[in-house]
């Protein structure tokens, strides 16, 4: 299965992701993720889009367009995949339509913006393995270190004014995928729950798996 997960930043996919991802047996393809490994391992592409990811901005389509071709190509998205944080603006969408991609469902992960800007303030992640937590909704089993054993951090673009900001990119930019997929029958919308097994139970039956 090829899909895609959309959604505010902070609504979840990345986690509703990992749960299909295990599911289905296919991998999860994070672009802010591969953005997050290059700008740590200070590749050209790394210090490029940390400019852009800092300010809450979007990295330009080329890019990411560029990144995604070179993932796409390994051999472990022969069975399909999971796409997290991408296409993010039409333009994208379109590329990855002209490249040939055939999509199986566009999930759409609804969350108010109050309650964004709320659990943004409690994410903390893992720079060694890149799992993500929530300080109440995602405890890590290892308190402030990752199951991995590295202590857990705030990432620089969820700081409050960073992400009011990239609220308001999504829903110019990335808010008008909903109607382009769902022109083409793919769109299936999840309402966000409290409690994350709530809004997988709700993913896996909107995906029929
Ligand atoms: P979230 O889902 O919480 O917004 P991500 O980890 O997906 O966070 O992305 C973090 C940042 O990486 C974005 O704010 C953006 O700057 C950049 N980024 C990730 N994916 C894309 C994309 N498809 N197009 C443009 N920029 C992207
Ligand atoms: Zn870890």
């Amino acid at each position: 299965m090829k899909i895609i997960f959309l959604g505010a930043p902070g609504a979840g996919k990345g986690t509703q992701a990992e749960y299909v991802s295990e599911r289905l047996g296919i991998p999860t393809i994070s672009t802010g993720a591969i953005i997050r490994e290059a700008t740590k391992a200070g590749t050209e592409m790394g210090l490029v889009a940390k400019e852009y990811v800092e300010r809450g901005a979007l990295v330009p389509d080329d890019v990411v367009i560029g990144i995604v071709k070179e993932r796409l190509a390994k051999s472990d998205c022969d069975k399909g995949y999971i796409l997290d944080g991408f296409p993010r603006t039409v333009p994208q969408a379109e590329t990855l339509d002209a490249m040939g991609v055939k999509l199986d469902a566009v999930v759409s992960l609804e969350v108010s913006d109050e309650v964004i800007v709320e659990r943004m303030s409690g994410r903390r992640v893992c720079s060694n393995c890149s799992k993500s937590y929530h300080t109440v909704y995602k405890p890590s089993p290892n308190g402030d270190a990752c199951e991995c054993g590295t202590p857990l951090t705030v990432r620089a673009d969820d700081a409050p004014d960073v992400v009011r900001s990239r609220l308001t990119v999504y829903h110019s930019s990335t808010e008008p995928l909903k109607k382009f997929y769902g022109d083409k029958g793919l769109l299936r919308i999840v309402e966000g729950q409290d409690k994350v097994e709530d809004t997988t139970e709700r993913t896996f039956a909107a995906l029929g798996i």
